[in-house]
C-alpha cells in the first residue's frame, strides 16, 4: 500500500492535566489555606504557579492545541457545579462566600471561613473505572442554574491566554486554546436528584451551557471539549436520545466543539456519536482489544465534514506508548480521514486560509489526571529505564505520534510488554461450608453476642509519621523505628482493652497505605518515590507499578500482628489487603487477561500469609476489599467474567485458613446492592461494610427477600457460575458499620441504639458485629476513644436484653 502522507501537519492535544503540581504544591497551598495558615491571595498565587507550569509544559512539548479549563482547586464536577449555582438547600447562605470558597464547603462540609455551620458534605464517587473521585451534584426539584458564576473557567482562560502571548512573543506561535468542560449529558447522569428523571432538567440545562459557550466564544477560547465519559457506557435509549437533544440546542461558533469520549469504546452509542451536531468527537483507543477496527468503525460512521481526536497516549497507564503500533493505525486513519482517494475528501470543506480543513488531531486517550506528574525526578531502575512515561513525559508522546500520522517522523520505540507467568493450578477454595466453620469458630474464639471490633486502623498521628519520615531519611534506624511502632502498637492495644473490645487489632501504626505497604514487600512491583496522583480533592495516593510476576519473598505482616496478641488475651485480628483491592489500586495493564493472572498472583501470596498468620496462632484474619466492585468494567458483557475472577481470586487468598481460623472481610467507598451475591459467593465469615452514610438501605438488601430469585439478576449472578440462589439472603456474619466513622460528632448511644436495633430486622443476632464503618487512620484519638466507648457501651445495653 503506497501511504499518500497529506501535506497539512496533524494538531496534537490532551484532554486535560493535572492539579497537584509536581511537589504537591496545590495539596499544601490548599490546606494550608483551610487552617488559616495563608491568605486567600497567597494561596491563589500558588495555585496560579501550578497552573501556569501546566500551560507552559504543554507549550514546550509542542503541543498545537492547549487545554485548560480543568485546573479545577478540588474537583471538575464540583466546580462546574458550582459555576451552575448548584447548591443543597442545607447549605442555606453559602452563596455569600465566593466560588472559590464555595467549593470547599461543599465538598468537606466544613466552611474554613467560619461564617456556617459544619454540615453533611457532598457525597463522593468513584469516577468511571479509576481511583479518583468526583462529587456527585445534587439537584432539587425546582433547580434553574439561575446563579451562574463562571469566574473560575474565565480566569483560567484570560491566565493562558497571558501565557501563550508571552510564547508568542518569543517565536513559539500558532497555539489555539481549548477548554475542557464536563458535557451536560454526562454531567447530569453523574449528578443526583430525588427528581426520578434527571432528564427532566435538561432544558433549564442547556440554555447555561449556550450562555457560558457564548462567552467563552467571545473570550477568544478557540475550541470547547465536551466530555461525554458515559459514552462508554451501555446506555438506555433516553440517555442515547439525550445526547441529540442537548447538542442539537448548543450548535453556535465558535467556539467549535469536539465530543470526547474516553476509557473505553463508544461500543453502541458509535452511532451518536459520530452524528452529533458538532465539530468533532474525540475517541480513546487505548482500551479497545482491536484499536485499528474500532477506528475504521468510527470513520465509516463519521460524516466527512468531521474531525476525528484519536486517543493513542494511554492516559492512565505509566509505560511508554507503543510507537510502532501507533504509527500503523495513525497512518491509517490519516489515509481514511484525509487522504484525496479517500471517499469522503472531495466533500471536505476548505477553511478560510484556503487549506484543507485537517480531519485527524492526535491525543492523550483520556486527562492525564491520572498519572504520577513527573520521571525525571525518579531513581528509575535500570530495567526499567526508557520504558515508563509519568504525565510530563505523556505530552511529548502525544506530540512525537502526530509526527508518526504524517510518517514525518518513524516510531522508535515499540511495546514493553510485561511478561507473565500464568498459574500452573487453578484457585482453590477453602474446606467446609459457613455454618461449620462459624460453629467450630465460636467454640475456639468464645466471643460474647453481638461481638465489638474496628476495621483495622487506629490515627496515624503526626509522631508515626514523623517516625516514619525520620526512617526514610536514615535519621533512625531500622531498629528504632520498630520499636517506636512497637510502642504504638502498645498503645494501641492497651487503649482497646480499656474500651473493651471484644476483637482487637493492632492499629496499622506501619502502614503508610494499605495497598504500597504490601507492594513494598512483594516482588513485581515498583514504588515511584514522588509517584503521586490524586484521589480526590488534596487527597493523594501512590499507586505502585507492577513490572512483572508477583510473588511474596518472605512474610509481611507476620512479626506486627504475633507482636500485637503478645500483649493480649483478647483475639487479635491480622489485616491484609485482598488481591482485588491491591490490583485495583496499582498502575497495570488494562487488559482482563493479564489482570486475571495478575489478580491470582496476588492471591496467592495473600494466601501465603494467611497461612503463616495462622501458624503464628492468630484466630482471626480480616482481607480487606474496599475497592471489590471498583474494578467492574464499563460495559455489562464484561461483568459476569469480571465477577467470577474477583470472587474466586479472594477465595484463594482465603483458602489456607483452616475452618477454626476465622476469615473477615471489610468494604467500603462504594453501593453494594447491585452485586450482593457476588459478595456473598465470597463466603468471607464475616464481613463489615460501609453502612451508616447509606442510611442503612444497604441493610435491607442482605434480608432474606422472597420476591429475589438468585438467577434474575442483570449482572448475572448465576452465569458467573454460583450455585443455588440468593433468595435465601446473606447467610453469614455481618458487621453493619454503626456509625460514620467521618463525622466529626461523636455519635450518642441512642443514634448507635438505633442502628442495632435496625440491623436486627435484617440479620439473625447471632450472626451481627459491632464495629464502625470504617478505619479510624484519619481521624483522632480523642474523638475515637469516645466514638468507641459509646460503642461499646451500648451494645452491651443491648446485648442484656437477649441474655437474660
Ligand atoms: N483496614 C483498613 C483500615 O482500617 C481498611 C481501610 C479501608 O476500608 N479502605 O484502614
Ligand atoms: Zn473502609
Amino acid at each position: 500500500m503506497t501511504t499518500t502522507i497529506p501535506r497539512s501537519r496533524v494538531p496534537s492535544h490532551i484532554l486535560g492535566y493535572l492539579r497537584i503540581g509536581d511537589k504537591r504544591q496545590t495539596k499544601f497551598a490548599l490546606e494550608h489555606y483551610w487552617k488559616g495558615k495563608k491568605d486567600k491571595e497567597v494561596t491563589q498565587a500558588a495555585l496560579l504557579e501550578v497552573f501556569t507550569t501546566n500551560i507552559q509544559d504543554q507549550i514546550d512539548a509542542g503541543l498545537d492545541i492547549i487545554t485548560t479549563g480543568d485546573f479545577a482547586h478540588y474537583d471538575l464536577v464540583l466546580s462546574q457545579a458550582v459555576s451552575f449555582g448548584v447548591q443543597p438547600p442545607r447549605f442555606a447562605g453559602a452563596e455569600t462566600l465566593d466560588t472559590f470558597d464555595r467549593q470547599f464547603y461543599f465538598a468537606r462540609g466544613r466552611d474554613h471561613t467560619g461564617q456556617y455551620e459544619d454540615n453533611a458534605a457532598w457525597q463522593m464517587t468513584k469516577w468511571f473505572d479509576t481511583n479518583y473521585h468526583y462529587l456527585v451534584p445534587e439537584l432539587e426539584a425546582g433547580e434553574d442554574f439561575s446563579n451562574t458564576d463562571f469566574t473560575q473557567v474565565f480566569k483560567q482562560v484570560s491566565d493562558a491566554q497571558a501565557i501563550i502571548e508571552k510564547n508568542v512573543q518569543k517565536g513559539k506561535t500558532d497555539k489555539k486554546l481549548k477548554v475542557v468542560l464536563v458535557g451536560p449529558v454526562s454531567f447530569l447522569y453523574l449528578a443526583t436528584s430525588k427528581v426520578e428523571d434527571k432528564l427532566d432538567y435538561l432544558d433549564r440545562l442547556l440554555p447555561v451551557y449556550a450562555d457560558l459557550l457564548n462567552q467563552l466564544g467571545e473570550r477568544g477560547v478557540d475550541w470547547v471539549q465536551m466530555d461525554e465519559p458515559i459514552l462508554s457506557l451501555d446506555l438506555d435509549s433516553c440517555w442515547q436520545q439525550a445526547f441529540e437533544r442537548a447538542y442539537n440546542g448548543l450548535q453556535q461558533t465558535p467556539p467549535q466543539i469536539i465530543v470526547a469520549n474516553y476509557f473505553d469504546s463508544l461500543g453502541n452509542n458509535c452511532n451518536i456519536a459520530c452524528n452529533l451536531p458538532v465539530s468533532g468527537i474525540h475517541i480513546d483507543i487505548t482500551r479497545s482489544s482491536q484499536p485499528k477496527q474500532y477506528v475504521a468503525q468510527v470513520i465509516d460512521h463519521l460524516p466527512s465534514h468531521k474531525l476525528l481526536s484519536i486517543g493513542v497516549v494511554d492516559g492512565r497507564s505509566v509505560w511508554a506508548t507503543d510507537q510502532a503500533k501507533a504509527q500503523e493505525i495513525l497512518l491509517d486513519a490519516n489515509e481514511r480521514l484525509n487522504s484525496p482517494h479517500s471517499q469522503t475528501y472531495h466533500n471536505q470543506p476548505k477553511s478560510a486560509d484556503g487549506k484543507d480543513n485537517q480531519r485527524l488531531w492526535v491525543g492523550s486517550g483520556s486527562s492525564l489526571l491520572h498519572l504520577p506528574v513527573d520521571l525525571t525526578s525518579e531513581e528509575v531502575p535500570e530495567n526499567l529505564k526508557g520504558k515508563l512515561a509519568f504525565a510530563k513525559q505523556k505530552l511529548s508522546e502525544v506530540v512525537i505520534c502526530a509526527k508518526l500520522a504524517t510518517g514525518e517522523r518513524q516510531a522508535d520505540v515499540t511495546a514493553t510488554n510485561i511478561r507473565l507467568t500464568p498459574a500452573q493450578s487453578d484457585a482453590q477454595v477453602r474446606d467446609g461450608v459457613f455454618s461449620d466453620r462459624y460453629a467450630k469458630q465460636e467454640a475456639k474464639l468464645n466471643l460474647p453476642l453481638l461481638p465489638t471490633t474496628t476495621i483495622g486502623s487506629f490515627p496515624q498521628t503526626a509522631e508515626i509519621r514523623k517516625a516514619r519520615r525520620q526512617w526514610n531519611n536514615g535519621e533512625l534506624s531500622d531498629s528504632d523505628y520498630q520499636d517506636a511502632m512497637k510502642a504504638e502498637i502498645r498503645q494501641c492495644v492497651t487503649d482497646q482493652e480499656e474500651l473493651g473490645l471484644d476483637v482487637l487489632v493492632h492499629g496499622e501504626a506501619e502502614r503508610t497505605d494499605m495497598v504500597e505497604y504490601f507492594a513494598q514487600y512483594l516482588d513485581g512491583f515498583w514504588l515511584a518515590k514522588n509517584g503521586w496522583v490524586q484521589s480526590y480533592g488534596t487527597r493523594c495516593v501512590r499507586p505502585p507499578i507492577v513490572v512483572g510476576d508477583i510473588s511474596r519473598p518472605k512474610a509481611m505482616t507476620v512479626d506486627w500482628i504475633s507482636y500485637a496478641q503478645s500483649l493480649t488475651n483478647k483475639p487479635m485480628k491480622g489485616m491484609l489487603t485482598g488481591p482485588v483491592t491491591i490490583l485495583n489500586w496499582s498502575f497495570a495493564p488494562s487488559d482482563s487477561a493479564t489482570r486475571d493472572i495478575l489478580r491470582l498472583q496476588i492471591a496467592e501470596a495473600i494466601n501465603q500469609e494467611v497461612s503463616d498468620l495462622q501458624d503464628a496462632g492468630i484466630g482471626i484474619i480480616q482481607i480487606d476489599e474496599p475497592a471489590f466492585r471498583e474494578g467492574l468494567p464499563l460495559k455489562e458483557a464484561e461483568h459476569a467474567s469480571y465477577w467470577k475472577q474477583a470472587v474466586d481470586s479472594f477465595k484463594h487468598s482465603a483458602s489456607s485458613a483452616q475452618p477454626e481460623t476465622q476469615i473477615h472481610t471489610h468494604m467500603c467507598y462504594s453501593s453494594f446492592h447491585d452485586c450482593l451475591h457476588h459478595i456473598s459467593a465470597m463466603d468471607a465469615d464475616v464481613i463489615t461494610i460501609e453502612t451508616a452514610r447509606s442510611g442503612l438501605q444497604l441493610l435491607d438488601a442482605f434480608k432474606v427477600d422472597d420476591n429475589v430469585n438468585g438467577a434474575d439478576d442483570s449482572n448475572g449472578g448465576n452465569q458467573a457460575g454460583y450455585k443455588g440462589s440468593y433468595k435465601g439472603g446473606y447467610q453469614n456474619a455481618i458487621g453493619p458499620g454503626v456509625y460514620d466513622i467521618h463525622s466529626p460528632r461523636a455519635p450518642d448511644s441512642d443514634a448507635i441504639q438505633i442502628v442495632i436495633d435496625e440491623a436486627q430486622k435484617y440479620i439473625p443476632i447471632e450472626r451481627l458485629w459491632i464495629n464502625p464503618d470504617c478505619g479510624l487512620k484519619t481521624r483522632n484519638w480523642e474523638e475515637v476513644r469516645q466514638q468507641l466507648r459509646n460503642m461499646v457501651e451500648m451494645t452491651k445495653i443491648v446485648r442484656k436484653k437477649y441474655v437474660a
